[in-house]
């Protein structure tokens, strides 16, 4: 069933998305930037171990929101106080918050950018030129450690197109806001079966562990050896395999990180013990000496 709500107009205006309407007189809607009375203008502190591209985003974020949603210069100048003082608050330096302002005003605001967008088909070839470009070095995210990602990215700068994820937080480490799952109901993760006879399986899979457990007991029951090493194993030797016994080796969403990490495991399980038919994905040489 669907519910539609509706919200009455109070002395001539209302929010709409992210901006708040007002009905002039003469009928024009004018609008300015709208935000709820329990926002807290948090934002990310000046002080936190992020590269400073994430903090001048910030800072173009809200400034190119203010040119854009207000329609009179009142409008945006008070809406560009209000930033100013909330990302004082979030320790940013009163001179780079007022140089990314007079920048993103010129480049990113309302009036600006429909100019811009107006030059033509001679804009858009440079543009899409321009693109093709960057298209040809490509994208590397590399965890971000201040001081020393800098300077990476400057190297790289020629043959990379380099962007910084934060890394590993102590939060991530100490917060678990969800319940724990039991081992079966986890998803995206690398697997270790083991058999009576001490030979191990490794596997992966995006779905739940406990979905993936079903596809080999099935493959077991019908008899069909090809499905997996541990199919082939049991009904070859009769073994038993520990089911309840399976051990998570990873957790890892992303499907190719996931195989990269299975072939790593496979290829770590001791000479003779290995119930994998195939060797999963190979790592180049090269990155063995991170190990
Ligand atoms: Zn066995």
């Amino acid at each position: 069933m669907i519910r539609f709500t509706y919200e009455v107009e109070n002395e001539g205006s209302l929010p709409f998305l992210d901006v708040r309407v007002h009905r002039q007189s003469d009928g024009r809607m004018e609008t300015q930037v709208y935000r709820k009375h329990t926002h807290t203008d948090k934002y990310l502190d000046f002080t936190s171990h992020h590269s400073t591209q994430h903090k001048t985003s910030v800072l173009r974020t809200l400034f190119t929101r203010s040119a854009r949603c207000s329609t009179t210069e009142e409008a945006r100048r008070e809406e560009d106080q209000h930033v100013s003082q909330a990302l004082s608050k979030n320790g940013y330096p009163r001179r780079f918050v007022k140089a990314s302002q007079r920048q993103f005003r010129t480049r990113g605001g309302g009036a600006a950018s429909c100019s811009r967008r107006s030059q033509g088909d001679q804009g858009q070839q440079g543009e899409r030129e321009r693109s093709s470009e960057v298209r040809k070095r490509p994208y590397v995210c590399i965890p971000y450690v201040q001081g020393v990602s800098e300077q990476v990215t400057r190297i790289l700068k020629p043959y990379a197109k380099i962007s910084t994820k934060p890394g590993a937080n102590l939060r991530d480490r100490v917060v678990r806001a969800k319940d724990r799952l039991g081992k079966k109901s986890k998803a995206g993760v690398v697997y270790q079966y083991q058999c009576q006879g001490g030979k191990i399986y490794v596997g992966e899979t995006g779905r739940t562990l406990g979905t993936r457990e079903m596809d080999h007991r099935r493959a077991i029951s019908k008899g069909n050896e090809n499905h997996s090493g541990i199919s082939k194993h049991v009904l070859e030797t009769g073994h038993e395999i520990a089911w309840d016994e399976v051990r998570i080796v990873c957790y890892e969403s992303n499907w190719h990180k996931r195989k990269i990490k299975e072939g790593y495991y496979i290829s770590k399980i001791p000479k003779g013990k290995c119930m994998n038919v195939l060797p999963g994905w190979q790592v180049p040489d090269v990155y063995k000496v991170l190990e």
